[in-house]
């Protein structure tokens, strides 16, 4: 039997094949897993039914919502309950924070309303998925959501995400305590950096990527094939004794202070 045979997982998050979504998706399909989606606004809409294709679902387990509008979301889970009762959990792989936020001096850089809506919609909209769901949510559901290490160490250009992070963790564990009574597991992943659209958004991504690799012990970056296979893991019934916990798929880059490399390089006076 496949890992994830009879499990019915909401997919939300794709901006393209390039999207962490997009790999978990497809290692959740491989994995026997029946796939919906729901993607932000009518131009993400083809590029989702696309992934859909791919992962063996139809444009009509396809829907749009906007997870910083109550109202889609509730029109969300509406339509999930009306056309197939009950989900086995979902992926939130959304994260946003606008564009000036991202670039420079954190305390130059960070205003109220870029604080706001970071938190709004990298954070706030897990719980407010979470809340929509748990009617229609089996024993054994778990909740996935993505996270970055910038929200326990500072990286030049990350800003208010990290912050916004840091946000999205503590959810994960109050969610876990929350919805644990009814058997519903609450997990994020924190994965190592990789070229998306919304990482493209922040300053020096590539270098940091091209950095990342030389200091992770595995000597690489991450692929989203890699944190699909943690995510089919993680929604699968393997998983049932784990929650609240926040899985690195990063290359061990989070256990080191300092490369070999670096200290190499570093002037001796
Ligand atoms: P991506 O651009 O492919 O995906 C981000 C998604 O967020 C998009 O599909 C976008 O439509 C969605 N989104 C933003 N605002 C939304 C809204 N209001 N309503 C609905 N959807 C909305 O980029 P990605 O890198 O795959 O990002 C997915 C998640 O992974 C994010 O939480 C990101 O912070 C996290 N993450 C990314 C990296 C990385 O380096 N790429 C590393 C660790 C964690």
């Amino acid at each position: 039997m496949k890992l994830l045979q009879d499990k019915h997982i909401l997919i939300v998050g794709i901006a393209s094949r390039l999207s962490i979504a997009a790999g978990i998706a497809e290692a959740m399909a491989r994995a026997g897993a029946r796939l919906s989606f729901s993607y932000q606004n009518a131009k993400l809409r083809s590029r989702t039914e696309e992934i859909a294709l791919r992962c063996g679902a139809t444009p009509d387990d396809c829907f749009a919502c906007d997870v910083g509008e109550d109202q889609q979301i509730e029109a969300l889970f509406h339509a999930l309950k009306e056309k197939y009762q009950h989900l086995d959990g979902f992926v939130h792989s959304v994260g946003y924070a606008p564009q000036d936020q991202l670039h420079g001096d954190f305390t130059a850089a960070t205003t109220r309303t870029g604080f706001r809506i970071a938190h709004d919609i990298s954070a706030y909209s897990f719980i407010a998925l979470a809340k929509a769901a748990v009617p229609i949510l089996r024993e054994g559901a778990n909740l996935l959501t993505l996270t970055y290490y910038g929200s326990q160490k500072t990286l030049p250009n990350y800003n208010v995400m990290g912050l916004a992070k840091a946000s999205l963790e503590a959810a994960v564990r109050y969610l876990a305590v929350s919805l644990g009574g009814r058997g519903i597991r609450v997990n994020a992943i924190s994965a190592g950096p990789i070229r998306t659209l919304a990482a493209s958004g922040i300053g020096d991504f590539r270098k940091m990527l091209k950095y990342n690799a030389l200091r992770a012990p595995l000597k690489k970056n991450v692929t989203i094939q890699e944190v699909g296979n943690a995510a089919t893991f993680l929604a699968s019934d393997m998983a049932s004794g784990i929650t609240g916990e926040i899985l690195f798929v990063d290359a061990g880059f989070n256990l080191t202070a300092m490369s070999g490399e670096e200290v190499a390089g570093a002037p001796s006076s």
